[in-house]
């Protein structure tokens, strides 16, 4: 009896627990990852987090005048959940352009095809039947006869081809000259299963991004003679397909702080670049890593470096730009990308670089994969920011593997925060957060699940809200503390799978003040900031004649941002009056008053400044008679 009314009291007090750590809306998949302690309140992964894992060995053959790709792969998958798994899913990225697929954006009518062609699949070295196998949404569900027991692996084989689109227009790939190629998303890869959504399952239609696991990867890329291969990883065979001249050069840019050539067009074009062999065979290895491309030309100029990435190891990152003849600004790429990477490691976000090499691609997108980047050539002024935006996505969402499929918000709202700071930096500008898109009706908050939305509301979600949220933040708990936040948000979750939560914990457990009321407007309501200005005269006039006024700020909008203030006085001089977000933590408090100091009188003031969103601008000046 004593035993059962324990009992009852504890489930009490557990179910009391869960409602009182946090006042955020909290779903049902978390409240099961939390009460199995898998993941913790203070925003820590919990004692009996796990994830799934792959190590592939690929071999991939590409040809070049005929678009084909084709290739082999053994997978050896390690179910590392408490669960029995009766299926297994694959991803076939490609089948973007299978006839009857649904997509977010018109594709050219050419390059629809049949899609991924498997032509051999086996599980533990038995042929899967075509029963067992069921397309759809650019996966394929295999039926497993023998269901993979939790803590056990298996072994998948599984031979390919497809046709790549040719449009230039191709989603984050491309066909770039008919002889230069980026090729992402190009074999089956094992879908994610994870505590919060089991298999996921968010179709592939264009738009939204990605979710992988972390995974070991040896891949062996056969091109026709002439041709370089670029891809995540390192490139384990240069000595036997470079003439020593450039195996030097490649060696030499992995400890030059310096960007080189490795090779340029008219060098390739001579003939003396590759040793004389019938095929290249690249072979690259990687360890850890959330997906896998490559990308192969056979006349790009090459250029390299290196950067310190780590003051205590001295560890260095190989950073290469791989680019077409004719382009302008990659021919800065390489040291954009090299001073950056330095920039990162040192200071936003402050983290070493994790990756043992870069390579920023010029292709046709502003797309990001592990150690791969595929920028089109852009303006002189913006090449900076789109190059450091690409390469910040390092850390998020490849070092920190988020489910950009529900919460786009928690990469690209770093890449946005990192890259405004970073090209700022490095271009000694002072440019202004772009806060278009507020208080419209196709607005939402970054909450809503990535995979519902459409591509202006994913755009304002996933970039816009999230990286002005984390401006407001920085503003508000200082560089110090806010730097202490997300390093240590790093250390706990590097190389795992964060959600959200494990976000807004790993912040209030680390700045040790309950942010709930922060996180709440910025990424779980509707709504917009909106702060309204005015200044009164006082009656009672003081004895000088001069008199004294007060300044009145009114939150009109729910999203609480910082009161900046510019006063202009009618005696030449200037004061700024900066209050951070926390200003409105109360969510009663309305307004805030400040008194102007005795014997001044403002001539102009202003409200707001460059880092600062406002919906309605236009009753922030106010300008005296
Ligand atoms: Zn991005």
């Amino acid at each position: 009896m004593r035993f059962l009314l324990l009992f009852i009291f504890l489930l009490l007090f557990i179910g009391e627990n869960i409602a009182q750590n946090t006042s955020l809306p909290f779903p049902r998949n978390f409240e099961n990852s939390y009460e199995k302690g898998l993941r913790s309140w203070d925003g820590n992964p919990g004692p009996n987090y796990w994830q799934n894992r792959s190590d592939y060995k690929i071999n991939i053959s590409l040809n070049p005048k005929e678009h084909e790709l084709e290739g082999s792969q053994e997978v050896t998958y390690y179910n590392n959940s408490p669960d029995t798994l009766r299926m297994i899913r694959l991803k076939l990225l490609a089948d973007l352009y299978r006839k009857g697929g649904q997509r977010a954006n018109d594709v050219d009518p050419n390059d629809v095809t049949d899609g991924v062609e498997i032509e051999h699949l086996t599980i533990n070295g038995v042929p899967v039947a075509k029963s067992a196998q069921n397309r759809h949404d650019c996966y394929l569900d295999i039926q497993l006869k023998s269901p993979l027991a939790a803590k056990s692996s298996l072994k998948l084989s599984v031979a390919w081809e497809y046709t790549l689109p040719a449009s230039e227009h191709a989603t984050r790939e491309c066909i770039c000259d008919p002889t230069t190629f980026f090729i992402p998303y190009f074999y089956p890869e094992i879908a994610v299963y994870d505590d919060l959504h089991g298999w996921a399952s968010a179709p592939y239609n264009g738009l939204q991004e990605f979710y992988h696991a972390f995974s070991n990867y040896a891949v062996s890329i056969i091109l026709p003679k002439g041709y370089q291969a670029w891809a995540t990883g390192e490139w384990q065979n240069a000595a036997e397909i470079l003439q020593p001249q450039y195996l030097e050069r490649w060696q030499e840019a992995h400890t030059n702080p310096e960007v080189i050539s490795i090779f340029s067009e008219a060098e390739l074009k001579s003939g003396r670049v590759f040793k004389n062999l019938k095929k290249n065979v690249f072979h690259f290895k990687a360890t850890d890593v959330p997906d896998f491309a490559f990308a192969a030309s056979d006349h790009y100029n090459w250029d390299a470096t290196s950067v310190v990435v780590d003051d205590k190891t001295n560890r260095r990152t190989l950073v290469s730009a791989a680019y077409d003849s004719q382009s302008r600004d990659f021919k800065r790429v390489a040291r954009i990308a090299a001073d950056g990477i330095r920039l990162m490691s040192t200071w936003l976000p402050g983290y070493p670089f994790p990756y043992p090499s870069l390579t920023v691609f010029n292709g046709n997108d502003g797309m990001e994969y592990p150690m791969m980047i595929n920028d089109a050539s852009v303006s002189e002024d913006y090449v900076t920011s789109l190059t450091v935006h690409e390469a910040s996505h390092t850390y998020f969402p490849f070092m920190m593997g988020t489910n950009e499929q529900y919460y786009a918000w928690m990469d690209e709202g770093w890449a946005s925060f990192f890259d405004h700071f970073l090209a700022d930096s490095l271009d000694n500008k002072n440019s202004r957060i772009g806060s278009w898109g507020f208080c419209n009706d196709w607005e939402v908050p970054p909450m809503v699940p990535s995979r519902a939305l459409d591509g202006r509301s994913y755009g304002f979600a996933a970039y816009t809200r999230p990286q002005l949220a984390y401006t407001q933040l920085y503003d508000m708990l200082g560089s110090e503390k806010f730097h202490k936040c997300m390093t240590i948000y790093m250390d706990r979750w590097k190389g795992k799978h964060p959600g959200p939560y494990e976000f807004f914990n790993t912040f209030n457990n680390v700045s040790g003040q309950n942010l709930d009321w922060f996180w709440k407007p910025w990424f779980f309501e509707f709504g917009y900031p909106d702060l309204k200005l005015e200044v009164a005269k006082m009656d009672n006039v003081t004895g000088g004649g001069n008199a004294n006024y007060v300044i009145y700020v009114e939150r009109k909008g729910n999203i609480p941002v910082p009161v900046h203030l510019e006063i202009e006085y009618a005696d030449g001089s200037k004061e700024h009056i900066h209050k951070t977000a926390e200003e409105w933590k109360n969510e009663d408090k309305r307004v805030l008053q400040l008194k102007i100091s005795a014997g001044k009188t403002p001539k102009k003031v202003t409200l707001g400044d460059k880092t600062i969103p406002e919906a309605k601008p236009k009753d922030n000046v106010w300008q005296g008679g």
